[in-house]
């Protein structure tokens, strides 16, 4: 023999052993569901995600099977997922928000044994209840609770439940090729599909996301995580906080700006991450109180293109540094991070801000290229646009439950994307495919002209789609919800397009409208707006 290394096999309740040795102290701040603040810490949370684990055998439940989660980012949820995946069963999260007939599909899909869930989401889970067919135990996420006995006499008690658990309960050893936890896409059309991560993938995207040139964590850090533990796993964030060690505040229910801007400043927040929609709200609130974020050195925005003007804000305003990053659920989810290389160092302010506008470039473990409709590759020259396609060693090779796999012919997932890639593999997501704006046979990227509008600050939120045209096949028009108390004319907000984009790309109309529907994870739902505007053009006698 050579000599060797030793060999572990790659596994999430690693990530907690780790914490709970090593980050005992560092707390973990937690909004109830009731709207206390529960504060806890890593050594909390092994021994307790242990005790659960234990727990959940006793209810019979044994390795790969599915335990649903439909919880608020929580302590209790954070004690579940640990408890779930360390124990060797599969973590399902899920959306509350999705429509009851999706919601029920997906639990008869993952054929879920048990699901956890919180008191919001009590009416969700008795109006469906008939029709949950594999679910054999349902638990409330708390003490006993007379509502709930009320209106689900079957109910268990998590804080019961974890007293049945045995404290000296071990951690078992598996293949790290186990699936440790399941998340559907948002399915804006047709059925959801599962992707069904394992713990392999999931520790090595944690070991990515934690790196400099991931998202840069560490003990140093305070996370506040808004983006919710059943959106893509939180980004990875409860995961890499354990890995780094870092305190974790957990916003529960209380998403709104006000709440969140409490939060950030009463916790010292250093590094938030979270959707576009929950930044605009962010902001809002911080106008309004004057608070100038000051722990807030760094934010994420993913899920949605981040508007250029809402960078600008956090950096200029708040001395916040946007990381913009992008992925998907297919990815666990981080695809790329916008992290400015050494070589960057000596750019001047407005180069520099306009390289961070982009999505950024993927850290190791993850390859991107783009291609042309045949699937050629094209260059990554920062301006040949094509279809966005990834792989690497958490990415999707086939659904949940589907025999063919996900990936093309020469083991590539198409993301469904069209971005540019440069030299360096600064990646710019153009658009999605399906919301492009087809005009006269040129494309128009409806996130440019989205970004634009938004940068009005009469304008709370924009949506950019194509209209049908009998000409042109589809012309830009702008939906717009003005911000509260401002009233900007279509005209003020066209003006914002002179100089800025090609004269034909500038939108033909902007339609005011009182709120833009928005899907289960907080993206504007543009098939929605195009049934509902896509016709205006032609009715106005284009
Ligand atoms: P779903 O596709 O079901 O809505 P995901 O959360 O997996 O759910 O969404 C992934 C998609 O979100 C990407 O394919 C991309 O279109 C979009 N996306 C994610 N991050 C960004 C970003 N930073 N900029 C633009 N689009 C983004």
């Amino acid at each position: 023999m050579l000599g060797s290394m030793m060999k572990k096999e790659l596994l999430i309740s690693d990530l907690i052993v780790h914490a709970g040795k090593y980050h005992a102290d560092t707390e973990i701040v937690s909004r109830e569901t009731t709207g206390a603040l529960h504060t806890n810490n890593w050594s909390d949370v092994a021994v307790r995600s242990r005790k659960l684990a234990s727990a959940l055998q006793t209810l019979g439940l044994q390795q790969g099977d599915r335990v649903a989660t439909l919880a608020w980012n929580n302590h209790r949820h954070l004690k579940i997922w640990f408890a779930v995946s360390g124990g060797g069963m599969v973590c399902h999260t899920l959306n509350p928000r999705l429509a009851p007939d999706q919601f029920i599909f997906i639990c008869n899909d993952a054929a879920d044994r048990a699901i956890f869930f919180d008191k919001t989401f009590m009416p969700l889970i008795t109006g469906t209840r008939a029709h949950l067919k594999t679910i054999e135990h349902f638990i409330f996420m708390g003490p006993r609770d007379a509502d709930v006995e009320a209106a689900l006499p079957e109910a268990l008690f998590y804080d019961e439940l974890i007293e049945k658990g045995a404290d000296d309960f071990e951690w078992p050893q598996f293949s790290e090729d186990t699936p440790c936890s399941l998340c559907y896409t948002s399915g804006t059309t047709g059925n959801p599909k599962g992707v069904l991560y394992t713990n392999r993938s999931t520790m090595i995207h944690t070991f990515a996301i934690s790196l400099p040139d991931g998202l840069s964590l560490s003990s140093e850090e305070t996370i506040l995580p808004v983006v919710p533990m059943f959106h893509a796993n939180a980004w990875g964030i409860p995961y890499a906080a354990a890995m780094t060690g870092a305190k974790l505040v957990m916003p529960g229910p209380m998403l709104d700006g006000d709440s969140l801007l409490r939060l950030i400043d009463s916790q010292k927040v250093t590094l938030a991450l979270g959707v576009p929609t929950i930044w605009m709200m962010l902001l809002a609130a911080a106008k309004k109180s004057g608070s100038k974020m000051d722990s807030l050195k760094r934010n994420v925005i993913g899920g949605s293109a981040a508007a250029p003007s809402m960078i600008a804000t956090f950096r200029d305003t708040y001395g916040c540094d946007t990381i913009h990053a992008w992925g998907m659920t297919e990815t666990s989810p981080l695809g790329t991070a916008n992290r400015p290389k050494g070589k960057h160092a000596d750019l001047d302010a407005d180069t520099m801000a306009l390289l961070r506008l982009g999505q950024g470039r993927p850290p190791f473990g993850i390859d991107i290229r783009i291609v042309d409709d045949r699937g050629n590759p094209l260059p990554h020259d920062g301006k040949a646009e094509g279809a966005l396609q990834c792989r690497g060693h958490w990415v999707v090779d086939t659904y949940f439950g589907k025999d063919a796999p996900a990936t093309t012919g020469d083991g590539w997932f198409d993301t469904g994307d069209v971005s540019t890639i440069d030299g360096d593999g600064f990646m710019v997501i153009r658009d999605r495919t399906k919301d492009i704006i087809k005009s006269g046979g040129e494309w128009i990227s409806s996130v440019d002209l989205e970004g634009i509008a938004v940068s009005h600050p009469g304008v709370a939120m924009a949506a950019a789609i194509g209209a049908v045209h009998p000409k042109w096949d589809e012309r830009p028009i702008i939906v717009a919800v003005k911000a509260e108390g401002a009233d900007p004319s279509q005209d003020d907000i066209l003006a914002l397009y002179e100089g800025k984009v090609a004269k034909w790309q500038i939108p033909d109309l902007v339609v005011f409208t009182d709120a833009i529907p928005l899907n289960a994870t907080g993206k504007m739902l543009k098939n929605k707006l195009r049934e509902q505007f896509g016709n205006v053009l032609i009715e106005k006698g284009a």
